[in-house]
């Protein structure tokens, strides 16, 4: 089998919360996807997305996916797609870095990889394991009763993870923290995500003020290796990389250090599914929980983030993003209904996706 033709969508995703509120002042409110179609000589074709959240989150951009692509598709046709640890090789060897623009394509060569042994993606990532798999909320920075009535929301819609934003002053987190961890129930995971955007003296400074035994974990405080490694020396709140933690070589690193007790797993972030088994699979050795999410996206990288998160053992993962949630658009239809805030992967083979080409419309470039 030969990949003879890849194709490139854009389109943006309105966020459908209106503009999302990160720390240091950031704010979202439409989200520019990359979709790529693989088609083979076999006629099996495959789908990928990369969608970043936007270029001031971590060093990745939406114009860049595309630029990105565009340095690397020519040297994918011909290849054979299901030997997926070659074509990354390829990928590597024609760009150096950029994992958000080389996703799309592994992903897209896993779907057609599935459909031409008629198995499902997770099996071949590993196996399923046939547990349910928990959602988690994105809760953006806001007021504090605002954020606590939005993790009801979502707590009435049975998620059981909810992830936490930050802005600066230590006062308004720390009230924030107490209200969305109010109404807490003794099922919930609660990740407080700062997104980089704290400094070591302002961490400390929140975590000394809340009161003791609030149960949460706290996601990349701070921006810097120096800084969370420093942190993390002085706090026995729990604490788990994101976006810092980008490729395997950085996984193994905060496990040398001892630098954290979780990973935040991102599709796009890390590199496409191919590394992220490979990131997987060291987050295991080394004890770490997980969370599989992506940098936003529509179904069809909801599909990727499920598979992947088909393959942790329960103890070790914690929740799974339905960044489906965050976006006004439907690019694809798939059986990954959420049931009292989980979900499973389908048993139809590859992603199990089944693009909508009319909202997709026409390929902004073709490479054959
Ligand atoms: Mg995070």
């Amino acid at each position: 089998m030969k990949i003879k033709q890849i194709d490139v969508f854009q389109l943006d995703l309105p966020y459908s919360g209106g503009v999302y509120s990160l720390s240091g002042g950031r704010e979202y409110s439409v989200f520019d996807a990359t979709i790529v179609r693989v088609l083979t000589d076999s006629g099996i074709e495959g789908w990928g997305e990369s969608t970043p959240f936007g270029s001031n989150y971590i060093a990745a951009h939406a114009k860049g996916v595309r630029a990105g692509i565009d340095e690397i598709a020519p040297s994918l046709l011909g290849k054979d797609p299901r030997h997926l640890d070659r074509i990354n090789e390829v990928m590597d060897n024609a760009l150096t870095g950029h994992n958000h623009a080389k996703t799309p394509l592994d992903v897209a060569c896993w779907d057609i990889f599935g459909k031409s042994v008629e198995m499902p993606v997770c099996d071949l990532l590993g196996g399923n394991t046939n547990e349910l798999l928990p959602l988690i909320s994105s809760i953006y920075a806001g007021e504090p009763d605002d954020m606590r009535e939005r993790v009801q929301r979502h707590r009435d819609l049975g998620y059981r993870g909810h992830s936490i934003k930050l802005g600066n002053d230590p006062h308004d987190n720390a009230n924030r923290i107490e209200a969305c961890l109010a109404d807490r129930k003794k099922e919930e995971y609660f990740i407080v995500d700062a997104n980089g955007g704290l400094t070591v003296e302002s961490a400390l400074r929140l975590l000394n003020i809340l009161p003791s035994g609030l149960d949460f974990v706290l996601e990349a405080p701070c921006a810097t290796w120096r800084e969370n490694l420093s942190l993390r020396r002085r706090t026995s709140v729990p604490i788990i990389w994101d976006e810092l933690a980008l490729n395997e070589e950085d996984i193994l690193q905060i496990a040398v250090e001892d630098g954290a007790d979780g990973i935040g797993l991102k599709i796009s972030k890390n590199g496409g599914l191919t590394k992220c088994r490979r990131q997987r699979d060291i987050c295991l050795s080394a004890g770490y929980t997980m969370s599989v999410q992506d940098t936003t996206g529509s179904d069809i990288a909801f599909a990727a983030i499920v598979h992947l998160g088909q393959t942790l053992p329960k103890k070790y993962l914690r929740c799974i993003l339905d960044c489906r949630d965050m976006v006004t658009v439907k690019t694809a239809d798939g059986d990954f209904d959420v049931v009292n805030g989980f979900v499973s992967a389908p048993q139809s083979f590859g992603l199990g996706v089944t693009p909508r080409l009319d909202v997709l419309g026409n390929p902004v470039i073709s490479y054959k």
